[in-house]
């Protein structure tokens, strides 16, 4: 228990998503065959607990589209990547995906993958965006959750409705209420 009260806990971060991206997402998420999944790469900036997302990419021609496992067109997403990096700088931050039939928190699948891109010493990541998302009939539900090699961490999304406006800003919708005990930071087993 003793993790639970750590030092990233006392330094809550925070997502921001321009309204663009987030209706782009919501309209993706619920483009694919019902229940299955689909998502894309996260760009964007990030620092310490904040990330700031500039672009949520569509899964790409070749993607693999299953019930309960998804895999983004790697071309697409490093022309996306080129594309941002040139536009405003921003960096290959995390990955979205939808989750039609389960909660908003990543899987033993999803965890692994980003332990390994977090273990890439060539990546450099000191901690990775998941962006899950389940479409519903009246919304988007989404979590956000700061991946570090020891811990889990779910964030609170701002969407705001122009870059030029920033200070506008517009809470997302709360997630079922079943979800929200999720929040918090929760210690992973070590990853070797
Ligand atoms: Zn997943």
């Amino acid at each position: 228990m003793r993790d639970m009260f750590g030092p990233v806990n006392s330094l809550p971060g925070a997502v921001t998503i321009p309204r663009t991206q987030w209706d782009e997402m919501d309209r993706l998420a619920r483009s694919v065959t019902h229940g299955y999944e689909t998502g894309g790469i996260v760009l964007g900036s990030t620092s310490a607990e904040q990330f700031d997302v500039t672009v949520l990419g569509p899964p790409g021609p070749s993607a693999t589209h299953r019930p309960a496992a998804f895999l983004r067109d790697l071309r697409t997403a490093q022309a996306l990547a080129a594309e941002a990096w040139e536009q405003d700088r921003s960096e290959w931050i995390g990955e979205w995906h939808t989750h039609p039939r389960s909660g908003l928190a990543p899987s033993p699948t999803d965890l692994a993958t980003y332990h390994r891109h977090l273990d890439d010493p060539e990546l450099r990541f000191e901690r990775f965006l998941s962006v899950i998302a389940r479409p519903t009939s009246d919304k988007l539900l989404v979590a956000c959750w700061s991946v570090s090699p020891t811990t889990l961490i779910r964030l609170p999304v701002t969407i705001y409705d122009d870059p030029s406006a920033r200070s506008v800003k517009r809470t997302a919708p709360s997630p079922d209420p079943d979800l929200t005990r999720a929040t918090g930071t929760y210690p992973l087993s070590p990853h070797s």
